[in-house]
């Protein structure tokens, strides 16, 4: 029996991940073996409840919930590097696209959208990436610590959508959840840095809304601009939060994101 080929390891790869050490052989007929020394069915057992938890996570079935499954740390890990997240966005975005190219803003200036800024503008990951990808708690100081730093990077598919809402005359206003008074500079400076500029309004949560659920606040601050004469076209998040309540928009698009739940 001789070693599998190039080809039939990252075919093995495509469906367990990096993380299952392969030994995949190929039988002198040509066929694979299943091989896989190090592939315990508790493993591929993980995978498969794993794939079913994400899926429950992006369609808002699974709730409140405050760490990813220690089972399933390693494979949101190959989630967000090995490549699917990043096709998952561009899928998004592309299915916003085909949205807008179909719908016109008006003369009047007052066609808006909304897009939340944690995970959805900015990236988080590097963030994430040292805390076990959402394995382990979250730390509302080391957290601060991060985002003061005004370094996450853009997330590109979304940057790409930014610059696709502003070249076609819609005003652009960002609604996040992070503190006014603590993050404003930061963040603006964070999002000017990475290219998110042109924007109509940074709204951020003011001292009134402290300890709200984002659902609530988000929901108070569409409401006014809908209350001040703008159409909510599209909105746009990475958490339910951000999509759900009043004044929702014509469409709404959830940006993957397996990591933490925002109630
Ligand atoms: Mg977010």
């Amino acid at each position: 029996m001789r070693r599998a080929r190039k080809s039939d390891q990252n075919l093995a790869r495509l469906y367990f991940g990096n993380s299952a050490e392969l030994e995949v052989s190929v039988n002198p007929d040509g066929e694979i073996s299943s091989e896989r020394s190090r592939l315990s069915s508790a493993m591929a057992f993980d995978m498969s409840y794993c794939l079913s938890w994400r899926v429950a996570v992006e369609a808002n079935n699974a709730r409140a919930w405050r760490t990813v499954p220690a089972q399933c740390v390693r494979y949101v890990e190959d989630y967000m590097l090995g490549g699917q997240y990043c096709r998952d966005l561009d899928t998004v975005v592309d299915q916003i696209c085909v949205y807008i190219n179909g719908i016109t803003a008006a003369s009047d200036g007052m066609d808006a959208w909304i897009l939340d800024v944690d995970d959805t503008c900015l990236s988080n990951t590097l963030y994430y990436k040292d805390r076990h990808f959402g394995g382990d708690p979250f730390d509302p100081m080391a957290f601060k610590s991060w985002a003061l730093r005004g370094i996450s990077p853009a997330i590109l598919a979304v940057l790409r959508l930014y610059g696709r809402l502003i070249e076609k005359g819609f005003k652009v206003f960002l609604i996040t959840g992070r503190d006014e008074e603590v993050f404003y500079l930061s963040t603006e400076h964070n999002l000017h840095a990475q290219g998110f500029i042109g924007y109509e309004r940074l709204i951020m949560r003011s001292a009134e809304y402290r300890g709200v659920a984002a659902t609530v606040f988000k929901s108070a601050m569409r409401k006014q601009l809908v209350a001040e004469g703008f159409r909510i076209r599209g909105n746009v998040g990475d958490q339910w939060s951000d999509l759900l309540g009043d004044c929702t928009g014509d469409r709404f698009f959830k940006i993957p994101n397996p990591m933490y739940f925002v109630p």
